[in-house]
């Protein structure tokens, strides 16, 4: 195809905001479903994306559309749209020269999507604004409009209103598509260059690689090399998705499509990476490759200690199609044998331990999340703590957190609340600004470890619903952090160590010490249920010991039930851990990890 007739577009939105609906009318308008194949949320194959109604893994799909008489190729490459998932973001958008910039005509623009207009911005494409659902009564188109000129500059009136339900101003979108979004531009003679911005695991094929030819072209049967790795693969199959995968001959400069190579592992085709040909390599990398690097760890422990190599085994699978996530096997007094694993956030957290529970069928505990600590001891060297287990004993010169920049949109009269919340989680104000004369966007910044457990929830909750949040990795900074540890009895339970500021070790402690108080059973013997940071004891609690010993109950009684009671012990026994000499039923410690 020729370049000047192409056109690469994504579509930035918040969830909800009917992102799949529009792309459902624009594959109807241009053809490429059929009336009597068309069914809701077409491009929404993945189950688990049903489920959760957010889109995960990007994909491009084709399409042609006549314009004065002339015919386009569209590639509509699907962004993720959760925080997540930024980088990810960035990488569909580098393989695009324009965004639609789709927003709720009746709830207006959100922050995450405000965030990825401005990422959009910074990668000059150009953006077609869109109010989506007129059709609604609650629209309000006028104000919306406004708002959003307000934010990418230009006339309310240039913003286009649509329906994606009833299909009204559909075609208008698709023609404005051909009108404002520029052609792309690459040298067809250079060596071949693609950049990556997806690959998805498929059991049948293999890893199928999204890829956007920058410039030359990559053919069927031609050998390719990874620039970031070297590694090289045969190209199986090549083909652009109309939305269903057709095979064609090569990609040339502009296009967009898939290549697979028989790859069984995403982390062989990285998002981000340039592909080259073996024969022909370009030198220069299309660039701004990352490795995923995850923020967030959890250790994740079968409830059935026999479940272990189970879950193992799942891991290994679910890493075939996700190249962010990282695992390392994880002993625990506490709950037993599991792993440590890395997460890009929270929502990747939740995505991973749901599709491990209803995929292969677990159940699973997981410790509380943490992030990534940099810290220095007396002697001057330095540690990467992933896990409160790591955290170096003895004097410490110096703690590092990671810092995020959080953007907070909401309805003026919550921005009081807003920031009493932020104080609250250390946060630094860095800014503000009326989006228009009831919204308010405001900026802080927030260590990373303050965000990350119940921040959304506890924001949702203070704003009746309204907040929306977005946030990004801005760096580190020294804080004054400590390690809080739960003592039975005077042994450490791992399970419960805990990294937190050290305004809020005491009520960790305190939380801590009381709950587990109330979960553990009175033993032949007195237990002191302490937290501590080191050797100083700052939080204690006392489980009374027992009176009477369980046999005693059946004083006189008849020898069967005397027995009974002893089997049934027995059995308890079994789900019981030891911490030093302190029996604890496995479900305490679980109760205590989830209760919040
Ligand atoms: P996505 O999360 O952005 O992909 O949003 P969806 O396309 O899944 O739409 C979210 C919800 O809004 C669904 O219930 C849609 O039926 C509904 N919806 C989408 N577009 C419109 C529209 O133009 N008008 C109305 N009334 N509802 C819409
Ligand atoms: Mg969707």
């Amino acid at each position: 195809t020729d370049p000047a007739a192409i056109r690469n577009f994504c579509i930035i939105a918040h969830i909800d905001h009917g992102k799949s609906t529009l792309a459902d009318r624009m594959l109807q308008l241009t053809g490429v479903v059929e009336p009597r194949e068309m069914k809701n949320q077409y491009l929404d194959r993945m189950d688990i994306e049903r489920e959760r109604g957010i889109t995960i893994k990007s994909q491009a799909v084709r399409m042609p559309w006549e314009y004065e008489g002339a015919t386009y190729a569209f590639h509509m490459i699907d962004t993720p749209g959760h925080v997540d998932f930024s980088y990810e973001v960035s990488r569909s958008l580098a393989a695009c020269e324009g965004a639609l910039l789709l927003v709720d005509a009746a709830q207006g623009i959100e922050a995450q999507t405000l965030a990825n207009l401005y990422l959009a911005m910074e990668h000059d494409l150009a953006i077609i604004p869109v109010l989506n659902k007129i059709d609604l009564p609650a629209a309000m188109p006028d104000k919306y409009a406004a708002e959003i000129a307000h934010l990418i500059g230009g006339d309310p009136d240039d913003v286009l209103r649509v329906s994606g339900k009833t299909g009204e101003g559909v075609e208008q979108v698709l023609d404005r598509i051909v009108e404002e979004i520029p052609a792309p531009e690459g040298d067809a003679d250079a060596a071949p260059r693609a950049m990556i911005f997806d690959s998805v695991y498929d059991t049948y094929r293999g890893v199928v690689t999204f890829v956007r030819v920058m410039d030359g072209r990559l053919g069927h049967r031609e050998k390719i090399r990874m620039m970031s790795t070297g590694a090289h693969h045969e190209l199986l199959e090549i083909g652009v998705s109309s939305p269903e995968p057709e095979p064609t001959a090569g990609l040339g400069v502009g296009e967009v499509g898939y290549l697979i190579t028989g790859v069984k592992d995403v982390r062989q085709s990285k998002v981000g990476d340039t592909v080259t040909l073996l024969n022909r390599p370009a030198t220069q990398e299309i660039g701004g490759y990352q490795e995923p690097r995850p923020m967030v760890y959890s250790g994740l422990f079968p409830i059935d200690g026999s479940d272990f190599p189970v879950l193992r085994e799942a891991l290994e699978k679910l890493q075939l199609n996700d190249a962010a996530l990282s695992f390392e096997p994880e002993t625990s007094a506490a709950l037993g044998f599991g792993f440590r694993v890395g997460f890009l956030g929270l929502l990747h957290l939740e995505i991973t331990r749901q599709r491990l529970e209803a995929e292969y069928n677990l159940d699973l505990i997981s410790t509380a999340p943490n992030v990534i600590y940099q810290v220095t001891a007396e002697d001057g060297e330095s540690h990467t703590v992933t896990n409160p287990s790591e955290f170096p004993e003895g004097k410490l010169t110096e703690i590092r957190e990671p810092i995020v920049d959080a953007t907070i949109i909401v309805p003026a009269e919550f921005v009081g609340a807003v920031m009493e919340l932020c104080q609250s989680r250390r946060g630094d104000m860095q800014g503000m600004d009326y989006l228009s004369e009831e919204r308010v966007e405001i900026r802080y910044r927030l260590p990373l470890a303050e965000i990350v457990f119940d921040f959304f929830d506890n924001l949702k909750s203070r704003t009746k619903g309204y907040a929306s949040l977005n946030w990004q990795g801005t760096g580190d900074q020294a804080a004054d952090l400590v390690k809080v540890d739960i003592l039975l009895q005077g042994d450490k339970v791992d399970a419960f160590s805990a990294i937190t500021h050290r305004d809020h070790a005491y009520s960790y402690g305190v939380k801590m010490a009381g709950r587990l108080k109330e979960l553990i059973p009175r033993q032949q013997f007195e237990v002191p249920v302490q937290a501590a940071i080191g050797s100083r004891i700052i939080a204690r609690e006392t489980i009374r010991a027992i009176r009477k010993d369980v046999l005693s109950k059946c004083y006189g009684g008849d020898i069967s039930r005397k027995r009974k009671l002893l089997e049934k012990q027995k059995e308890g026994k079994k789900r019981m851990k030891m911490v030093g000499t302190v029996e604890v039923p496995q479900e305490a410690f679980i109760a205590a990890l989830s209760s919040d």
